[in-house]
């Protein structure tokens, strides 16, 4: 009987002394366990209710040493799709699209990573060339020439830091799509690896439809190297010089989200 009692008073000490997971708690504070972690660069945000951030990498780093992050949003296991914007620098605006998924809510149906700035050197600089002066979207292994003056390839295919950082990124992750942003030249190509989802994306962000050939022909470009090694397809999207802050952070986001099949979830709903 004594026996009993005492393993009794245990496993009750034992559940008093364990982890308080965050919860709908109302008026209480709140104690959060230490999650398992996911890698070992992994790392939870650890502050107010359930947002869409689950992991974040620094993935490689810029000439100038800057860090080039990524963020891991949504649900892990569902469909792997990266979004890279800022790979040219004096094209800031796209990014707001992916800084507002980051930073809203928790978001649902699919396992997204953002890489909002992808050159910030050049975004430092407000110049389309990394801090080498290379365009890092003709620096890629995948029908790479020799170019000059605003189109500088690079020495060698795959020269950049960047490239680099962002190739080894590609291949880890192993997305089902890649989506690209950039500006001025307003349209989504649709002649591409997937025109289907490429018509459709173009019909939800409210886009032309439109060939991008590069003002000639696509030498180097991430897309193209992307689409030729990986079974998943690559696309980019571009919008016009000044798109309004409210498209960036909000239409646009919204309208990713719906047309891949993703929703927001309230904070704190499971
Ligand atoms: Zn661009």
């Amino acid at each position: 009987m004594n026996r009993l009692l005492a393993r009794l008073a245990m496993m009750t000490a034992a559940m008093l002394a364990g982890p308080v997971l965050a919860g709908p708690v109302q008026g209480s504070p709140v104690l959060r366990s230490t999650p398992p972690a996911l890698t070992s660069t992994a790392a939870y945000v650890e502050e107010g209710p359930p947002r869409a951030v689950v992991e974040r990498r620094v993935i490689g780093h810029s000439v100038a040493g800057r860090p080039i992050r990524a963020w891991r949003l949504g649900e892990p296991g569902r469909r792997r799709i990266v979004m890279i914007s800022t790979m040219h620098g004096n094209e800031p605006h796209t990014r707001q699209i992916l800084t507002s998924l980051r930073d809203g809510a928790r978001i649902r149906g699919i396992d997204l990573w953002v890489i909002p700035t992808y050159n910030p050197d050049g975004l430092a600089r407000h110049s389309r060339r990394n801090a080498r002066g290379v365009d890092l979207n003709r620096n890629y292994p995948y029908d790479w020439v020799d170019l000059d003056g605003n189109y500088e390839s690079g020495p060698r295919p795959a020269s950049e830091p960047e490239t680099r950082a962002v190739m080894g990124f590609l291949r880890r992750i192993d997305p089902v799509r890649v989506i690209s942003f950039h500006q001025p030249l307003n349209g989504i190509d649709t002649d591409t690896k997937d025109p289907r989802f490429a018509r459709r994306l173009a019909r939800a962000l409210r886009l032309p439809q439109t060939r991008l050939d590069c003002g000639g022909v696509c030498h180097g470009t991430m897309t193209g190297w992307f689409n030729a090694r990986f079974e998943g397809s690559a696309l980019t999207v571009e919008y016009a010089a000044h798109p309004t802050r409210h498209r960036m952070t909000a239409q646009a986001p919204r309208q990713l989200l719906r047309v891949l099949g993703a929703s927001r979830g309230n904070a704190g709903a499971s």
